[in-house]
């Protein structure tokens, strides 16, 4: 016999313990090989006054077993609670999410009878880091950042996931038409990964009409790879077009740790009354089995919960007159299911998983990062001031300019309003002043640059940050503003 898997398993709030109940019954009744480890974690905790939602000696478990299935938990509103799904999710270098939205017409109402889609979301970077600054009093910014290897990471995840899953194309959307750097390297990055996997078509889409025909003619994609924000939005769009976001299962995966969960919350006005659908969590849960090496249990729970759906003993959520057969509760819904285990769907497309396989595929780490010759031909000096206009602040600070620095351009929210701006554009109080070397310009020393910085202070203006302006192997690795 081999050996049981320990795992960790958090209850959470709301719906949570009895759906999470639920799922462990399935998973017991069909023969997970699996040891639960239980910790406590979300409101109480928070509530507790640990505003992270999980107790400092759960870490130890989750270190020791580095699988976790976790139930959806309440985050206080407001105070200085932090999420957990974003701790979670940092602390364990959780950096691919995926969400299989899936329809399962004529069971489940859905417009899309023939929707597959997962949804491979970039876990870690992105605005996701949650660096915010007020710049003055009328602007606030938050930090897009986008990595070479976090980008790489997930874009190769997402082909390993197609290969092992027999899927046939990967997009990737991006907005890399607006955001050149950023959303210009995942796109970059997404490119010289593609050919790598010559079986499987790569496609891609500007995110704005790639969201709208995800909505449209689902049926048209496959597996979705995108950057963490627009993964975030798009996949509670697809998981709910497919049917109901309370279907879907999310996997959160790591080099060393995943957790998995349903992707919907804590619902506690559903909570305590043997209502809530616990098919996102079992679904996570079969993720789990995979990624444990126990395909063949997730393919028994899997294709006895598509049974179940298709005898039509559905909860509340997905209940409808003349589809459904029985109403049933969280309780006698997990019954089902586990009377069900060793049945096979009869209409809906059985589930299949590779029964070799072990334990879970791993993407190739990403490669060494190039080393580049990189210059510094400049600053950006972000400049706060509500009384001035751009001529005038213009007059103010050029004469700080050095040898062989000069006052290029003054932009405001990212649009050249000096040299020769348009008189209607509106600004606000937060201004970038560009001073940047001549194009022949061997570059300047960082000591010029702060330089600069002093002499620009001397004029009397308030200074909120800079930023350099480098240029790669004599590419520039700064945006030019609208109109530059
Ligand atoms: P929610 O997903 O909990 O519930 C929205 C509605 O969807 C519910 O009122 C219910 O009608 C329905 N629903 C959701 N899951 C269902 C299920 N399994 N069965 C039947 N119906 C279901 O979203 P919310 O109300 O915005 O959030 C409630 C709490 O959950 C908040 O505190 C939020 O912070 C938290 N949350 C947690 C997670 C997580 O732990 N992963 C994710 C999202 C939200």
């Amino acid at each position: 016999m081999p050996e049981n898997t320990p795992i960790t398993v958090a209850h959470g709030d709301g719906i949570g313990p009895e759906i999470m109940d639920a799922t462990l019954h399935i998973l017991r009744e069909a023969g997970a090989r699996i040891d639960v480890d239980t910790i406590e974690i979300g409101e109480k905790v928070y509530l507790s006054g640990n505003t992270a939602g999980i107790a400092p000696e759960a870490w130890g478990s989750l270190r020791r077993t580095r699988v976790f299935l976790k139930a959806p938990i309440t985050t206080p509103q407001g105070g200085g609670y932090k999420s957990l799904n974003v701790t979670a999710r940092k602390m364990m270098g959780l950096y691919a999410n995926i969400r299989p939205c899936v329809s399962y017409h004529p069971y489940v109402d859905t417009k899309h009878p023939v929707m597959d889609v997962v949804i491979v979301r970039e876990n870690e970077e992105d605005t996701y880091g949650g660096i915010e600054h007020r710049l003055s009093d009328q602007v606030t910014q938050c930090l897009k950042l986008i990595s070479r290897p976090g980008s790489e990471k997930i874009v190769r995840y997402a082909f390993e996931y197609a290969r092992a899953y027999k899927r046939k194309k990967v997009t990737c959307f991006v907005k890399d038409n607006i955001m050149k750097l950023t959303d210009g390297l995942f796109h970059k990055v997404f490119n010289e990964i593609a050919p790598l996997y010559p079986e499987i078509e790569a496609d891609h889409w500007i995110v704005d009409i790639g969201a709208a025909k995800l909505a449209d003619t689902p049926e048209n994609f496959d597996v979705i790879v995108m950057p963490n924000l627009y993964g975030d939005v798009l996949s509670d769009v697809a998981a709910q077009i497919a049917g109901s976001v309370g279907l879907a299962g999310s996997a959160n995966i790591g080099e060393r740790y995943a957790m998995f969960e349903a992707i919907h919350g804590s619902a506690p006005r559903r909570a305590g009354q043997n209502l809530a659908n616990p098919s996102g969590l079992l679904l996570g849960a079969v993720q789990m089995l995979v990624h444990i090496g126990q395909a063949d249990v997730a393919q028994l729970v899997h294709n006895a919960w598509l049974r179940t759906l298709e005898d039509g003993i559905h909860t509340y959520d997905i209940y409808a007159d003349g589809v459904s057969k029985e109403k049933v509760g969280t309780r006698e819904f997990a019954n089902a299911v586990a009377q069900r285990v060793g049945k096979v769907p009869e209409r809906l497309k059985a589930a299949q998983y590779d029964t070799t396989r072990k334990e879970a595929f791993k993407a190739p780490s990403a490669s060494p990062v190039p080393v580049w010759t990189r210059r510094l031909d400049g600053i950006d000096i972000f400049i706060q001031d509500a009384a001035t206009n751009a001529s005038a602040l213009a007059e103010r600070i050029k004469g700080a300019a050095g040898a062989d620095l000069h006052l290029v351009a003054i932009s405001s929210r990212g649009t050249k309003v000096w040299p020769n701006g348009f008189e209607d554009t509106v600004t606000v109080d937060s201004w970038v002043a560009r001073f940047q070397t001549t194009e022949s310009s061997k570059g300047i020393s960082q000591q010029d640059a702060l330089d600069l910085l002093q002499r620009v202070s001397n004029t009397g203006v308030t200074i909120t940050k800079f930023e350099s302006l480098l240029t790669f192997d004599e590419v520039p690795g700064y945006s030019l503003s609208q109109g530059q």
